[in-house]
C-alpha cells in the first residue's frame, strides 16, 4: 500500500470533506522551498506551508538548536518552574516588539494565543467589577478554530454549526480603501450600543480571507477609537508576524500601539507548533492581586516547551540576518515587478503586495465561493504543475519562504499567468 492509501484508512485531515476531496499527497522530504511526495515528484511550497515556514524546509540552523536542547532539557512543567529558554525568548521579543509589551504569555497554536487574548480581555474587566462582554471583529476575519477564536472569525462556512453558542462578537466593516469612515463610524457605533471588552483585528492583511489588505492609518484610528473608549486592542499577527509584511511585525506600520499581541505560524521557523501572546504591564497589572481568583487561570500542559523556545531563538536568529532581510526585500521587488507586468491584464481585477505577500483577484461571471469550482480547477492545475498554492475562491496569492530563490519565484509566476489564462 502507498502512504496515500494507508492515509485514507486511518486519518482525518483539516477542512476537509473526505467523501468528495482527493486523496492528500503523501510528502517524504523537504529542502529549502522545495518538497518531494512519494513517489519523487518535486513541489515549490508558494505558501511556506500555511505561512509558517519562513526560512526553509529542514533547515539545519534551527535543527541543530533542537538537537541541542533536546539533550540538555526537552521540556519540563511551567506552573513554579522556568527555564533559560523561556526567559531568552522573552528578552528577545521585549527588543523587537512594540515598546509597550511588557509581559508574554506561552501557548500552543495561533488559536490558542487568540484564545487567551479574548480570554484576557473578558477576565479584565471582570477583576475590576466592570461589565463588558462583547468582542468587536472585522467582517471575514480569521482568528483559529477554537470557540472563541471561532466566535470571532467571520467567514461562515467555518462557524455556521455552531451559531447561537458563542461569546458576544460584534462586526465592523474592514476599512479597505474607499470604506474608512464607513468602518470608523460603525465601530463608534458598536461602542456606544454594547460593553465592549476587546476589538480583534489581523492587522493589515485579513489572510485567510483572501489576503484582504488595508492602510496602517486606518488602523491606528480604529485603535484610537478603542483607546478613548477604554476598549482593549488584540492585533492577531499569527499570520503578519516574523517578517512577512516587510517589518518584523505589521504593527510596526502603524502609528499606535495595541494592548496586545498574538503570535505563532512562523515564530519557530515552522518547526515546532508554539504560540505567544503578549501584554502591556497594564493588562498584567489588573490580575496582580492579594485575591487568587483575579489570576488568570489558563493553561497548556506544554507552555513554554523549552525545545519549542530553542527553535523560536535559533528562528530570530535566522530573522536577523543582513542576509534573510534582504532576502525579504528582494522577494518584494520581485513581486512588485510581476504586480505591475499582469494588473492590467484583462482577466485580472485586481493585484497587490505587501512585503512577501502577492494577492492577485481573477475577474469571475459569478460570485466564487471559498471552496468553489474555479478554485479547485487552480488548485489541481498548480499542483499538476509541481506549484504549492491554495486559491482563496478567485484569489490566487503567493507567500513564499524567505530563501525561496528568484528561479523558483519565476516559475511560481509562470505558473500564475497560465493559469490566468486556463480559468
Ligand atoms: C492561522 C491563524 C490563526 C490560527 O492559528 P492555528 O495555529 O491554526 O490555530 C489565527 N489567526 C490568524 C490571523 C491566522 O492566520
Amino acid at each position: 500500500m502507498t502512504l496515500t492509501e494507508k492515509d485514507s484508512q486511518y486519518l482525518w485531515h483539516p477542512y476537509t470533506q473526505h467523501k468528495t476531496s482527493q486523496a492528500p499527497i503523501a510528502i517524504s522530504k523537504g529542502e529549502g522551498a522545495l518538497l518531494w511526495d512519494e513517489n519523487g515528484k518535486e513541489y515549490i511550497d508558494a505558501i511556506a506551508s500555511w505561512w509558517v515556514n519562513p526560512f526553509g524546509h529542514s533547515n539545519k540552523f534551527i535543527a541543530d538548536a533542537i538537537y541541542k536542547q533536546l539533550t540538555t532539557l526537552e521540556h519540563v512543567l511551567f506552573g513554579g518552574f522556568t527555564h533559560e529558554p523561556a526567559i531568552k525568548v522573552a528578552e528577545r521579543l521585549m527588543e523587537i516588539l512594540p515598546k509597550n509589551q511588557q509581559k508574554i504569555f506561552f501557548s500552543d497554536n495561533g488559536s490558542t494565543a487568540v484564545e487567551v487574548a479574548i480570554k484576557v480581555a473578558l477576565q479584565y474587566f471582570f477583576n475590576k467589577n466592570e461589565k463588558r462582554t462583547t468582542i468587536i471583529a472585522f467582517e471575514n476575519a480569521f482568528h483559529g478554530d477554537t470557540f472563541a477564536a471561532m466566535a470571532a472569525s467571520g467567514i461562515s462556512f467555518y462557524t455556521q454549526a455552531f451559531q447561537g453558542m458563542f461569546i458576544d462578537v460584534v462586526r465592523i466593516p474592514v476599512p479597505i480603501k474607499g470604506n474608512e469612515q464607513e468602518s470608523f463610524d460603525a465601530l463608534n457605533n458598536v461602542i456606544q450600543n454594547h460593553n465592549c471588552a476587546g476589538f480583534i483585528f489581523e492587522p493589515l492583511v485579513q489572510g485567510a480571507a483572501g489576503m484582504v489588505m488595508y492602510e496602517p492609518e486606518a488602523l491606528a484610528t480604529l485603535i484610537k477609537i478603542c483607546r478613548e473608549n477604554k476598549v482593549l486592542t488584540i492585533a492577531d499577527e499569527v499570520m503578519t508576524g516574523f517578517g512577512k509584511t516587510g517589518k518584523t511585525f505589521a504593527m510596526d506600520y502603524v502609528s499606535e500601539n495595541p494592548d496586545m499581541i498574538c503570535l505563532s505560524k512562523a515564530l519557530t521557523g515552522g518547526t515546532i507548533p508554539m504560540a505567544i501572546t503578549t501584554f502591556t504591564q497594564e493588562v498584567f497589572d489588573a490580575f496582580y492581586d492579594d485575591d487568587i481568583n483575579k489570576a488568570l487561570f489558563h493553561g497548556h500542559t506544554f507552555t513554554a516547551n523549552p525545545t519549542g523556545c530553542a527553535a523560536a531563538l535559533a528562528s530570530m536568529d535566522l530573522l536577523q540576518t543582513e542576509e534573510m532581510q534582504a532576502n525579504i526585500e528582494r522577494i518584494n521587488a520581485s513581486h512588485l515587478i510581476f504586480q505591475k507586468k499582469i494588473e492590467n491584464h484583462s482577466k485580472v481585477f485586481t493585484a497587490s503586495t505587501l512585503g512577501v505577500i502577492f494577492v492577485v483577484e481573477i475577474k469571475s461571471d459569478s460570485e466564487e465561493s471559498y471552496y468553489g469550482s474555479m478554485r479547485n480547477k487552480l488548485y489541481d492545475f498548480f499542483i499538476e504543475k509541481g506549484v504549492i498554492l491554495r486559491p482563496v475562491g478567485n484569489i490566487v496569492y503567493i507567500l513564499p519562504p524567505y530563501i525561496m530563490t528568484s528561479e523558483q519565484l519565476e516559475k511560481v509566476y509562470k505558473t500564475i499567468e497560465e493559469a490566468i489564462e486556463m480559468v
